[in-house]
Order: C-alpha cells, then structure tokens, then sequence
C-alpha cells in the first residue's frame, strides 16, 4: 500500500474451508501487504489493531488506491462479495503465495517447487522436502503445508523452496514462476468452488502457465484432464516428465510409501529432484528414510493381532480407493460430511471389505449405498465404530479409518478426527 498501513480484516464468512483450502487458514483477510512480507522477526510481534493497524470492514471500505486485496484460501471468492468490489475497483485479489512471488527477488539466490493435485500433494511436498533436505540443501516446506511460508525465514544461498499449492491458493496466485511445477492428479473435488470440472482443471493447469518455458513441469497422466495438460505443454520437450499410471517400481525398502499412489507420488519427487540436480543416490536415500507424514496410511498399531491405520485425510472417495486397495481383510470406517454420494471409485476395491462402519452425516446415506456389497454396521460415533471394528475383527484383519468424507460435521478437522482415533485405539491396547 502506499502508505503501508492501510489494512483491514473482513469479517468471518463461516466454514468454507475444507481439505485443500488450508494455507493461512481461517477465513480472515488482510487488504494491502505491509512492505517486506517476507518475513517478521519473532522479537517483532505483529502489530495489533489500535496500535499500528486499522481494522475496517472491506465491504464498507473505499479499495480504490489500494495495491492489493489479500485474502485467505478459505474465502470462496464464487460467493463472497469482496471479489466484486475489488474487481469494481481495479484491485487484485491475491493470497500470500502471491506475496511470496513478489518478494522473490529480494531473497538470495533460490529454487521454488510448486506441487499441486486434488491428491498426494502433502506426500510428494514433504518427500520432496525430506529428499532436498536430507542431501544436506537448506530447502524450506510451506503454503498448504505446515507453516504459512510468509512465516518462514529466508534460506541462505542455494535453497529450496517447496510449495504445495491447492486450486485454492493457485487462483490467488499471479506471478509465482516455479522452477519445477507438478501436477500429481485431478479428480474432482472442490466442486462448490468451482463452475464445474472443467473450471478445476483449468485453475491446476495454471501452475505451468505462470512458468518460464525452460523450466519443469512434472505431470501425472493418469486421467483425461492432466493428459490434456500434459498435452499442452508438449512443447517444453526434455523439461516436461510425464508420470504414467501404473508406472511399476520396486517399493519394498520405502517403509513410508506403499501403495500405487505412493508410486506415482514417489515417481514425482524422484522427477523433481532429479530437475534439480540431485544425484541418484541422494534420492534413493531420501526415499528410504522419508518418514512419512501423520493422519495418511499412518500404522498406528497392532491390538490382539489387527493392525489399525489412520488415513483421516482421505477426505474424498478417490483417495480412499486407494488406502482401501492396499490391504486384504478391512474393517473400513467411513462417513462425515459428504463432498459426494458417489462411493463408486471405491467400488473395485470393495472385495477387500469384511465390513464397512459407517459414521457422522453421511453414515445413513452411505450405508444404503454399500449395504448390497457388502456388511455394514451403522455406528454414528467413530467411538462406537472403534469398538465394534474391534470386536468384529480378527487376527490379520485391518481396522482403517478412511472417511472419504470432510470432518467438520463431528470434529474441528481431519487431524482431530485422526487424533480422537488414535487415542481410542490406544483405549483398546
Ligand atoms: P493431499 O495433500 O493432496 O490431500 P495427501 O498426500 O495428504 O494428499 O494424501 C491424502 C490421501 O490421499 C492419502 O491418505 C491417500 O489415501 C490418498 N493419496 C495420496 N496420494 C495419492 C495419489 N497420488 N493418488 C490418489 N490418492 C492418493
């Protein structure tokens, strides 16, 4: 701003943000970046209103001669009303990952990957980050992840930063020239935020377009969509990597990566950091020691020889078909707050259920869905689910907790949700 102190917040606008939205969280926003947004020492503490900051309503307040309107990824900027005042005004409407691009050329020299997809772009961000980073690079992982990479201090010389970016965050995003882009998938989700499918895709494809044409793109074919993407960047030849599906590799002494997805998410860091120049074996050894990330086909334990996992993050059916793919005898948790009532991309793995608990909103519907393929049990509570899992369950079985489902109609988020399982399996040991 040209004065550097004109800023306001708006007021909440409820729960919009589900799953990917994350980045900054909440649903409050800033108009008008202070100066230096990189980073603000901790000694500093943030200015509070009164003091060096005006609070003001946007919706009351004159935007013209602003630089910017910065907002959170939580605002659904298809129903919030500040999108048009600030379009009537001539302001952008940018988020913090924006601000990071802007102040790029005041860091030292440095990489930015950016990894996107509807699923696996937690995994592929903190594999790239513990690959970098384990080959002894400063590398620094932020935006959908962790912390809000404005709250990050600058790396020295020679850093990398990885960015997962939801369709969210890419649509606040003008600028932001990753070194290396990724594009793992895309299904669809986020359909309230988007005029339909198509919209999604093309807010992903925008990843690349932001690129110089002599840097990385790496794409997962799998589906239509990011073929076409993948289509449309042919002519980047050597810098393009297209991942395809099913692509095979030995994954035994990768403890933290099973399953094919975790193929096609570990066939990506390999591709970036080989964009970046680490050596085969650097990559190996971070794919061997990468701990993997909490709440995601997380092993929590054995009780009376069955194995319970957390995977609270599959928060939509496709990325439950694959938790569910990868063990034979499950006892399957699902339910919470629908995004969708087509469980059909679970369907080719529902041979592996022995018997499905349903929870939360969308317990009763789901249950009706799945009752002609296999048993079910209509528990409400994930306590009750726990405890019936348990006492159905077998030696070898598997109790896994993969809602295809977001949270927020019994718990906070999906952490809380992985959490409240967590200590109830622990009730049982
Ligand atoms: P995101 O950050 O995109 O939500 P995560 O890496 O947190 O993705 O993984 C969330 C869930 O999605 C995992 O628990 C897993 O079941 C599923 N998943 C992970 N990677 C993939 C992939 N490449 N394709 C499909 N599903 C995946």
């Amino acid at each position: 701003a040209d004065a550097g102190r004109r800023e306001a917040i708006l007021p909440g606008t409820g729960r919009g943000t589900a799953g990917e939205a994350g980045g900054g969280g909440g649903t409050a926003s800033s108009v008008a970046p202070a100066a230096s947004p990189l980073h603000q020492p901790a000694a500093d503490p943030p200015p509070r209103a009164g003091e060096d900051l005006t609070l003001a309503d946007p919706l009351d307040t004159d935007l013209a001669g602003f630089d910017a309107v910065v907002v959170s990824p939580g605002v659904p900027l298809n129903r919030h009303p500040i999108a048009a005042r600030a379009e009537a005004a001539g302001v952008p409407v940018i988020g913090d990952i924006e601000l990071f691009a802007q102040a790029r050329e005041q860091l030292p020299a440095h990489k930015v990957v950016g990894v996107t997809g509807t699923n696996g772009k937690s995994t592929t961000t903190a594999l790239v980050h513990h690959i970098v980073e384990a080959a002894g690079w400063p590398a620094r992982l932020g935006g959908n992840i962790g912390l809000p990479i404005l709250a990050a201090d600058p790396l020295p010389e020679g850093g990398v930063y990885v960015l997962e970016l939801s369709s969210y965050q890419i649509d606040l995003t003008r600028s932001l020239d990753c070194d290396v882009a990724v594009l793992l998938n895309i299904t669809p989700d986020h359909l309230d935020r988007y005029a339909d499918f198509d919209a999604y895709a093309a807010s992903k494809a925008r990843l690349f377009a932001m690129q110089a044409p002599d840097h990385a793109a790496v794409v997962g074919i799998g589906g239509t969509p990011s073929y076409e993407v993948a289509r449309s960047l042919s002519a980047r030849g050597e810098h393009l990597t297209k991942i395809a599906p099913g692509a095979c590799m030995n994954q035994s002494r990768w403890p933290a990566l099973q399953g094919p997805h975790n193929a096609q998410n570990a066939l990506a860091a390999i591709a970036v950091c080989e964009a970046l120049g680490l050596s085969r074996e650097a990559i190996d050894r971070g794919l061997e020691s990468f701990p993997g990330l909490p709440h995601r086909m997380e092993r929590i334990g054995t009780v009376n020889g069955v194995l319970y996992v957390n995977d609270s993050k599959a928060t939509n059916p496709t990325s439950t078909a694959s938790a569910l793919a990868a063990f034979d005898r499950t006892h399957w948790i699902l339910g919470g707050q629908a995004k969708t009532d087509d469980l059909e991309p679970c369907r080719p793995a529902f041979g592996h259920v022995a018997c499905a608990y349903t929870i939360g909103e969308a317990g009763p519907m789901f249950a009706r869905l799945l009752r002609p393929d296999m048993a079910v049990e209509e528990c409400g509570t994930l306590a009750e689910a726990v405890a019936r899992a348990a006492k159905r369950a077998e030696p070898g079985d598997t109790v896994l907790l993969s809602p295809a489902c977001a949270s927020f109609d019994q718990f906070r988020d999906y952490e809380e949700r992985g959490s409240a399982f967590r200590s109830l399996v622990g009730g049982l040991a």
